[in-house]
């Protein structure tokens, strides 16, 4: 069944700022800096995993 958005949903996205890029989720989590999105993306994944 459909459910509203809730504090428990994890959406991700990355930012680039530079030459770094970090991901950050709709609940308030900001990764690391990264050199790369790729790993700013990998660092999403794992935290909507381990949500
Ligand atoms: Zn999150």
């Amino acid at each position: 069944m459909p459910q509203q958005a809730s504090d428990s949903e994890h959406r991700t996205t990355t930012t680039e700022r530079g030459s770094f890029a970090h991901a950050r989720c709709t609940c308030g989590w900001v990764g690391p800096a990264r050199r790369s999105r790729d790993k700013a993306r990998v660092d999403a994944s794992a935290h909507e995993s381990s949500g």
